[in-house]
């Protein structure tokens, strides 16, 4: 096996970073478009080939790992077209302007089945035709008129494919695991659109990212291969973060390299807010709007996506990214806590972060919530976007719209800082069929309190 993978990965290094690949679109929705490089495929040995292919996002998403934007994800996938089965070799994630961004060697690959009619089987196909230049873009070209359907699977199966990875890992007592969804970066699923224009299409190697179709857990037919040498972390690098046991936030800091700052930062969220001095604030500028949405339950959170939304503060103006709740709430107010809270986590162009957390508390049935409860998927890590609803942020406002303010971090994994926290002082109602709800899949989600080390707290007096 290791040969193989080692073939793979010279062949990625061979493809050069410029705008040499060719993509062909094998499916697209408005979302995003599945691509392959036809010139990529290789015959690796026997019936196995390997290509290049990528997911290429209508508009940037944010890695939740780097708080970064990213157009595409590129996969180097082996196709074994005799058996019909596909293992993902290596993901690369590509800002707008193609710069690499991150890359994922997958471990313990695994060669999954593909089932016909999936998206998997377009690309299968299309990878173990017979090789033949002209052919070869007339028969894209057609299944490029055929896409539609399977594509929004991609993604799903892309998340599917890594968490099953990381059980796996987990499993086998491997190395690594792949563990997304952070307080600022959206999953990859729930990312709300980053409203810059795209630039220039990534260029590059590497192939699809394509994926199993999410549910029917088929039977892997394992081909462990030799991991390329890297560094195996410690001992904790096996366990995903939650919000307790080995993987709680008194370990967060130890889980990985990238997540240190959890544990040494001085400047992390969540804090009781006390002590702030009362100034006259500016305004916070809402440019909520309404629009439809994409929910899923990203086994951390319940987290939406929403369009067209924006905050201005003092001249900057921050694009929402997505919201998500936990509970009870994760900021206290004098050591008090709340029934629950909302974070909606925005972005500015210059990639400054800013959270607007909305307290709820017991009450009155709250329509906005009550909206998105009605679409709570019924699978973790697989979102819904109901056709034709829509729901209203602003309306999720309290009327008050003064609050504090303080500069921490995400209250999740890697808990990066430099982060400015708007916390409405006023909290909104929510009723407590509507918390049950919650709590039903969600008991404790709150990151404990952290210490403030002396820092600045300002209040709209
Ligand atoms: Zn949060």
């Amino acid at each position: 096996m290791r040969q193989h993978i080692a073939a793979a990965f010279m062949l990625a290094a061979a493809a050069p970073l410029g705008a040499q690949a060719a993509w062909v679109a094998i499916s697209s929705d408005a979302a995003r478009r599945i691509e392959i490089d036809p010139a990529s495929v290789q015959k690796e040995d026997g019936n196995r080939h390997v290509a290049l292919g990528r997911i290429l996002f209508e508009k940037e998403l944010v890695d939740p790992r780097s708080s970064e934007n990213y157009k595409s994800i590129e996969a180097l996938t082996r196709y074994d077209c005799s058996l019909r089965t596909f293992a993902t070799l290596k993901r690369t994630w590509r800002k707008a302007d193609g710069e690499l961004l991150r890359e994922e060697e997958v471990r313990s690959v695994a060669e999954l089945p593909v089932r016909s009619g999936s998206l998997e089987d377009k690309l299968l196909r299309e990878v173990c035709r017979p090789r033949s230049a002209v052919a070869a873009q007339g028969a894209a070209a057609k299944l490029a008129e055929r896409a539609d359907a399977a594509a929004g699977d991609l993604r799903r199966a892309n998340e599917a494919m890594i968490q099953q990875q990381v059980n796996k890992e987990i499993r086998k007592n491997v190395k690594t695991a792949t563990l997304p969804v952070a307080e600022g970066g959206a999953a990859p699923a729930a990312a709300a659109p980053a409203p810059k224009p795209a630039a220039a299409p990534a260029p590059a190697p590497v192939a699809a990212a394509p994926q199993p179709a999410a549910r029917p857990a088929p039977k892997p037919r394992p081909a462990p291969v030799a991991a390329p040498a890297v560094e195996p972390t410690r001992s904790y690098a096996n366990i995903p973060w939650s919000y307790e046991g080995e993987g709680g936030p008194d370990h967060w800091g130890k889980l990985k390299p990238e997540y240190a700052t959890c544990a040494s930062g001085k400047r992390q969220s969540p804090i009781d807010i006390r002590d702030g001095i009362r100034v006259d604030q500016p305004a916070i500028e809402f440019s909520w709007r309404p629009s439809q949405f994409r929910i899923v339950d990203n086994g951390h959170s319940v987290q939406v996506a929403v369009g067209g939304s924006s905050i201005g503060l003092l001249g900057k103006t921050y694009e929402l990214l997505h919201l998500h709740f936990h509970r009870p709430s994760e900021e206290r107010v004098n050591g008090r806590s709340f029934e629950m809270s909302a974070h909606f986590v925005h972005k500015s162009e210059d990639g400054r972060l800013a959270v607007v957390a909305v307290l709820m508390e017991r009450g009155e049935e709250n329509s906005f919530v009550q909206t998105l409860w009605n679409y709570l998927p019924l699978e973790k890590n697989e979102d819904v976007t109901p056709p034709n609803v829509v729901v209203d942020p602003a309306k999720f406002l309290p009327a008050d719209h003064s609050y504090y303010t303080y500069m921490g971090s995400l209250t999740t994994p890697p808990c990066t800082e430099n982060v400015q926290w708007l916390v409405l002082k006023q909290p909104v109602p929510v009723s407590a069929e509507q918390i049950a709800i919650f709590s039903r899949l969600y008991r404790n989600n709150a990151r404990p309190i952290q210490p403030s080390f002396g820092r600045l707290i300002k209040e709209s007096r």
